[in-house]
């Protein structure tokens, strides 16, 4: 049987990767692998290639634009390439698990535009743009310069949410976790 899609999109420094990290670490009944993108940014702390990403430098990403290796694929910030590459999905489907996706708002919509029913996409709203730029200090792995230009997108960003199949707030942590489960099991059951 082939698998699902499950798409994850949010304004960065929302809680995207926490959620779900949890939901593939504690989860294991959901069967879910995590959708390996491609970027033209540079590793952030212990992130490795082929594991957070796959690391290409932008002449590469260009390249693969050129050969129609993408699903989907978005400048995010300026010389910032991030996409979504047709083969690693096709694969990861193929073997009947369900995918997730941890992308930026458009490759969202766009991932679902094709996919339809087979894909539930999901967006993360912080509480308040005054508690993401909060928990971007905190996380602190990108400079002030960064985060500014992470948080200058993120108004924009929020003006998507109401193209998603879901709006998940996470304000609470663990009950923005308890929400993530419910609606992994209601749409894989
Ligand atoms: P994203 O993947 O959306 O960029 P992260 O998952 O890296 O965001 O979360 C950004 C920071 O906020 C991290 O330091 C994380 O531990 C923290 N965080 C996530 N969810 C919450 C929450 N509900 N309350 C407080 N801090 C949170
Ligand atoms: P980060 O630099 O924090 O890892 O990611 C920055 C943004 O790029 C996030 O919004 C993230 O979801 C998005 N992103 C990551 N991979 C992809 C992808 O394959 N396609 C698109 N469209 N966005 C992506």
């Amino acid at each position: 049987m082939q698998g699902r899609l499950i798409i994850v999109s949010a304004p960065s420094g929302s809680g995207k990767s926490t959620i779900v990290q949890y939901l593939m670490q504690e989860h294991p009944e959901f069967n879910l692998a995590f959708s390996i993108s491609a970027t033209s940014r540079p590793p952030r702390g212990k992130e490795q290639h082929g594991v957070e990403y796959f690391f290409l430098s932008p002449e590469e990403f260009r390249e693969k634009i050129q050969a129609g290796e993408f699903l989907e694929y978005e400048e995010v910030y300026q010389d910032r390439f991030y996409g979504t590459l047709k083969s690693q999905v096709e694969h990861q489907l193929e073997e009947g698990q369900n995918v997730v996706f941890d992308v930026d708002v458009k490759g969202g919509c766009n991932i679902k535009q094709f996919y339809g029913d087979r894909a539930l996409s999901i967006f993360i709203q912080p509480p308040s743009i005054d508690e993401l730029r909060r928990r971007l200090l905190h996380r602190a792995t990108d400079d002030a310069e960064q985060i500014e230009r992470r948080l200058a997108k993120a108004e924009e960003e929020m003006s998507y949410a109401p193209r998603f199949d879901y709006i998940l707030v996470n304000d609470d942590l663990e009950t923005a976790k308890a929400e993530a489960v419910e609606l992994l099991n209601n749409f894989l059951s």
